[in-house]
C-alpha cells in the first residue's frame, strides 16, 4: 500500500498548490481524483522514485473557538487515514491562533508529523522560522510550493522510511485469473456479493494463506476458470451480515481499484444513486480500470421503481456508459452469476491489441464516413492510428491541425473505435497529435 500524506492546516497557507505539485509532477502515475467530499481530495503521486497518496484537507477554519470546531471533522479523517502529516503554516504570516489550536491536538495525535513552513520564497529563512520552533512539533522545515523550492528534499526525508515500489499496475502476486474488486459505499451490499460470489455451486475457495500485502487475495475457482477476489475492506474477513463492517475507507477503495482488474461496482437500487457513487464511479474512471456495475437489492421492487432507477441510472451515469449494467440480488443470488461474462469481457477489452493496420483502417473508414471540418479553409486531416497502451486501451490519432478537432467530432471518432473493436467494460483513451 502506498504511504499516505496528509496535508493539514489552516485556509490559505498553501495546502492546494503543495498538493498539486505532489499530484502532477512530470512523473505522477495518475492524475489527481476529484474529492469524494467536497472537503477532501485525493491524489496518487510519485516523486524521486516512490509513490504516495497525498490527502488535502480543505478547510479547517481558524475562525472558531475550541478544537473540534477548528479541527474539522474531515481533517480529523485524513489524520486518520494517514501515515504522515504535514502540517503546513504560512511563513509570510507568521505565527497564528490556529496554527495552535492544530498544533495541540497534532501532539496528542500519535501521526507522524512535519512542520512545514511555507511560502518563504524572497524571506529571510532565519527569521521567518523562529516563531514556529514553539509550536512543539520539532524542526519547522523551509518550503516555497508554488516554486517547488525543498519540496522535493522534503518527499525523500518524510517518505525515507518507505520502500521503493511500482505502484502502476495490479500487484504481480503469482496468483493466476482475473482480480475482481468489489467497491461501493456502505451497505450497499458488498459484503453479501461477495459470500455470494465465493458461495456458488461450483466455487472452489482456496486456502486464504498467500496474502502478501494488505489487500487479501482470495483465490478461487469457477467452472475451471481462476479469479482473485481483492478485498481491501475487509469484506470478507465479516461472518454475517450483522457484523458490523470496517469503517468505510476511501484510501482502502482507492487500493482496491488499484489492485484489480476489473472493479466491480455496487449500486443500491432501494436508495437510488447518491453523490457518494457518483464521486467513487470519478475514482475508478480516473484510474482507467474496467468497470462492471451492479445494481443490488432489485429483488421485491415494483415495477414502477424499478422504471425509476433505469431511467435515473441511464441519465446519471451517461459518463460511465461503457460499463455494462447488471440488476441483481445478491441476497437471493438472482443473476450474479451474469456478473462473469461481463467480468471476462471488461478484462479481455482492457488488455486488447490492435495493429496499426486495423486502427487506420477504422479511422479512414471513419473520415471517409464523415469528414473532419475546415479550420481557417484547410481540412483537418486523419492519417494514421495507433495504439500507445493498454488497460485501459490508448489510442493515438495522427493527422494535422489535430488541435481544433472539435468535440463532437472526437466523440464520433472514439464511439466508431469503441463500436468496430467491440470494446466493453473499459475506458479508452485517445491522443490527437499534429505532424507536418
Ligand atoms: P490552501 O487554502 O491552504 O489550500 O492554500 P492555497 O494553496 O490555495 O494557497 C493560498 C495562496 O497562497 C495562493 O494565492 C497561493 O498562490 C499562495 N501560495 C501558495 N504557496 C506559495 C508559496 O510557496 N509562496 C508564495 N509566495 N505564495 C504561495
Ligand atoms: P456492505 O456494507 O456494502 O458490505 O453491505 P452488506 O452486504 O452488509 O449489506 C447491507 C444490508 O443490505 C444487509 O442488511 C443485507 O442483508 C442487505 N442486502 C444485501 N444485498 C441485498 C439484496 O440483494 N436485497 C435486499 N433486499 N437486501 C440486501
Amino acid at each position: 500500500m502506498n504511504p499516505v500524506i496528509a496535508l493539514v492546516g489552516r485556509p490559505n497557507v498553501g495546502k492546494s498548490t503543495l498538493f498539486n505539485r505532489l499530484t502532477r509532477s512530470r512523473d505522477a502515475l495518475v492524475a489527481d481524483f476529484p474529492g469524494l467530499t467536497r472537503d477532501r481530495k485525493y491524489g496518487n503521486g510519485m516523486l524521486g522514485g516512490k509513490t504516495y497518496t497525498v490527502i488535502d484537507t480543505g478547510g479547517i477554519s481558524g475562525d472558531e473557538d475550541g478544537i473540534d470546531a477548528v479541527m474539522a471533522e474531515q481533517s480529523l479523517q485524513a489524520i486518520d487515514e494517514a501515515d504522515i502529516v504535514l502540517f503546513m503554516v504560512d511563513g509570510r504570516t507568521g505565527l497564528h491562533m490556529a496554527d495552535e489550536a492544530i498544533a495541540n491536538h497534532l501532539r496528542v495525535n500519535q501521526k507522524k508529523t512535519w512542520l512545514i513552513v511555507n511560502k518563504t520564497d524572497g524571506l529571510e529563512e532565519h527569521s521567518a522560522m523562529a516563531d514556529f520552533w514553539q509550536l512543539g512539533i520539532g524542526e519547522p522545515r523551509s518550503i516555497a510550493a508554488s516554486h517547488g523550492r525543498n519540496v522535493t528534499a522534503l518527499i525523500d526525508q518524510v517518505l525515507e522510511p518507505f520502500p521503493e515500489r511500482d505502484e502502476d499496475l495490479p500487484a504481480d502476486t503469482g496468483t493466476k485469473g482475473i482480480r475482481i474488486g468489489v467497491i461501493g459505499r456502505p451497505n450497499v451490499g458488498k459484503s453479501t456479493l461477495v459470500n455470494r460470489l465465493l458461495g456458488e455451486e461450483r466455487v472452489v475457495v482456496f486456502d486464504e494463506g498467500g496474502t502478501t500485502r494488505d489487500a487479501i487475495e482470495i483465490p478461487f475457482e469457477r467452472r475451471g476458470e481462476p479469479y482473485v477476489l481483492v478485498d481491501t475492506a475487509g469484506v470478507r474477513r465479516r461472518k454475517n451480515v450483522s457484523e458490523v463492517a470496517e469503517k468505510f475507507s476511501i484510501i482502502k477503495t482507492l487500493e482496491a481499484i488499484k489492485e484489480c482488474h476489473v472493479a466491480v461496482m455496487v449500486l443500491d437500487a432501494r436508495t437510488g444513486l447518491v453523490e457518494q457513487d457518483l464521486h467513487l464511479l470519478d475514482y475508478v474512471l480516473t484510474s482507467g480500470r474496467a468497470l462492471v456495475l451492479a445494481v443490488n437489492k432489485w429483488d421485491g421492487l415494483e415495477s414502477e421503481a424499478k422504471d425509476r432507477m433505469r431511467t435515473e441510472i441511464k441519465r446519471r451515469l451517461g459518463f460511465a456508459d461503457y460499463a455494462e449494467l447488471h440488476f441483481i440480488s445478491a441476497l437471493h443470488g438472482t443473476a450474479v452469476g451474469d456478473l462473469y461474462p461481463s467480468i471476462e469481457r471488461a478484462f479481455q477489452s482492457a488488455h486488447s491489441r490492435w495493429s496499426t493496420n486495423r486502427l487506420t483502417n477504422i479511422l479512414r473508414d471513419a473520415v471517409e464516413q464523415h469528414q473532419p471540418p475546415m479550420i481557417h479553409g484547410r481540412r483537418i486531416k486523419l492519417r494514421m492510428a495507433h495504439q500507445g497502451g493498454t488497460n485501459p486501451p490508448i489510442i493515438v490519432v495522427h493527422g494535422n491541425q489535430t488541435g481544433s478537432l472539435p468535440e463532437a467530432y472526437k466523440r464520433f471518432l472514439t464511439n466508431t473505435f469503441r463500436k468496430v473493436l467491440k470494446v466493453r467494460g473499459t475506458p479508452m483513451r485517445f491522443e490527437f497529435r499534429s505532424g507536418k
